[in-house]
């Protein structure tokens, strides 16, 4: 297969939370491998921002130990790593007070691509993004990135949108959602957009039922203190399960191009009907011999926060009346494992005995591990002995078909933050896609709150609550299987 890098523009990237952990694991260690496959430009700057009193030197070293972890061995070219140090510089300033202002404007263009990457917490965008603007560092067709938590509610997110939009048009505005830059996510887009096999079946007429499982075998660990404030809800529900759900059942775009696709998701999310209280299910993870407990990691005490969350939704639309969405995510759960399934009907009437074993087709599409989709279809079983029917998948993951170079696919921060340089913003979050996930989140949080609900416990490594399993077995269907 033939590779297909498509170098960028000229461009300065500040990183403010340049030394932070998202800088240390993903964006350095992704800006790092765009520069090995050529994409960068000579005259491409990356340019670290913190108050740590860290000089450019400092910053290389810290840079390249960040690059030698986080890198395979295998992409970690001494040579290409010396040249990529040397697109990097660093500024030492606070985002909420006057120190290095005048620094970093003197080192950043401004007649090249100019993004500022707001890796830092959500309490510093409004800061950032005034300083940018007061300083006069930002010229009009600047970029910014900001990270999530894009708020916890919808009060909140619609006061980070304003504090932003004071300084930057939308168009300037990148909001990360990092699983919307992953390879199969921009697949399901191919698969249902680019064939004519799939889109004819995508409706209640054709589907069973559509579900959609995160789940992680890490507990909450260090991030204990943060988690505890957010739950599955505000941390996985609101944006990324939003989002797959929204790319799964989204109607047809006019164009690949942002708005039209930003529109088409925010109507789904308007679409969706409030849930139900028995249509929702809340867990928190016990501990046993080997692991703590989600209170013990949380060191709170009594805290009824959840880490794990499954329900039912509906969406009032033509396409899907009647179709439910099962949802689930969890911490601490058997496998870590994510992916959409589409559960087509079973066929109307079957011209075989009902002993032959036919069942309904199944796709389903893994964002991880091994990213890939597979198509359970219904075959005679090979031999004598009459008409048996079994299942099998054809399967395909893409490291399998594809090559090394599908295996070595550019991860998500990477690919995102290309697109940031293009001025692409079809996989970002438009500011009322959010506000409005937000306003369907909250009177659910709201209702636990005001009903003092408590989560299900589950075991570690288990599937969740067994309510969570109740869920699809009392509508007759059941969760696919999650894999250790
Ligand atoms: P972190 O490890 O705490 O790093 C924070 C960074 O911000 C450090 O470089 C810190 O350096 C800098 N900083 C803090 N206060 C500052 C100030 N007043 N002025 C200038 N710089 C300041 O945080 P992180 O984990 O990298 O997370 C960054 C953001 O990404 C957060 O919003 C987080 O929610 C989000 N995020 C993180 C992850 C992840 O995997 N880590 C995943 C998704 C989203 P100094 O203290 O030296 O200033």
């Amino acid at each position: 297969m033939v590779s297909r890098v498509i170098p960028v523009d000229p461009f300065d990237l500040v990183i403010f939370g340049g030394t932070g952990d998202l800088a240390r694991r993903k964006i350095l260690p992704g800006l790092y491998r765009r520069h090995l496959d050529g994409q960068m430009p000579d005259d491409a700057r990356i340019i670290g921002a913190a108050r740590g009193d860290m000089d450019t030197d400092g910053y290389r070293t810290f840079v390249e130990s960040a690059v030698r972890e986080f890198v395979s061995k295998k992409k970690c070219n001494p040579k290409v790593l010396k040249s990529f140090l040397e697109r990097l510089r660093f500024v030492q300033l606070d985002a909420t007070g006057k120190q290095g202002w005048t620094d970093l404007k003197d080192v950043v263009r401004q007649d090249i691509v100019q993004a500022f990457y707001f890796s830092v917490g959500p309490s510093l965008f409004g800061p950032i993004a005034e300083r940018l603007h007061t300083h006069g560092i930002a010229g009009p067709t600047a970029r910014i990135v900001v990270e999530k938590p894009f708020g916890h509610d919808e009060a909140s997110a619609r006061a980070l949108n304003a504090s932003l939009a004071k300084h930057f048009d939308e168009y300037q505005i990148y909001r990360i959602d990092h699983y919307l830059g992953k390879e199969t996510v921009q697949n399901l887009m191919a698969l249902r957009f680019g064939n004519m096999l799939f889109e004819p079946l995508w409706n209640a007429q054709y589907v069973d039922h559509i579900q959609i499982t995160v789940a992680e075998t890490v507990g909450v660990e260090g991030r204990g203190s943060y988690y505890d404030k957010s739950g599955a809800m505000r941390d996985m529900v609101q944006n990324h399960l939003m989002q797959l759900l929204c790319l799964t059942a989204m109607e047809p775009p006019s164009k690949f191009e942002p708005n039209a696709v930003r529109d088409e998701k925010l109507k789904i999310i308007r679409a969706l009907d409030p849930v139900a209280t028995d249509d929702i299910v809340r867990g928190q993870y016990r501990g046993n011999d080997d692991v703590a407990s989600y209170l013990e990691d949380a060191e709170t005490g009594a805290s009824t926060t959840e880490s794990f969350v499954a329900m039912k939704l509906q969406i009032s639309n033509w396409r899907w009346n009647g179709t439910p969405f099962y949802l689930r995510t969890g911490k601490r759960m058997r496998g870590r494992m994510s992916e959409i399934v589409v559960r087509f009907k079973e066929p109307p009437h079957s011209i075989f005995d009902e002993d032959t074993g036919q069942s309904a087709n199944e796709l389903s599409i893994r964002l991880q591990p091994n990213e890939g989709m597979d198509l359970k279809v219904t075959i005679k079983e090979p031999g004598l002995g009459g008409m048996r029917l079994i299942d099998v998948p054809l399967d395909m993951t893409f490291a399998d078909a594809l090559g090394e170079e599908a295996a070595d696919a550019p991860d998500a921060y990477e690919r995102l933050i290309m697109d940031v340089i293009r001025g692409n913003q079809t996989l970002f979050m438009r500011g009322d896609e959010v506000e409005a996930a937000w306003a369907w989140t909250d009177p659910i949080i709201a209702g636990w709150q005001d009903r003092g609900d408590k989560p299900k416990l589950y075991d570690p490594f288990s599937t969740g609550p067994e309510e969570a399993l109740m869920l699809l077995h009392k509508d007759g269907r059941r969760w696919r299987e999650i894999r250790e």
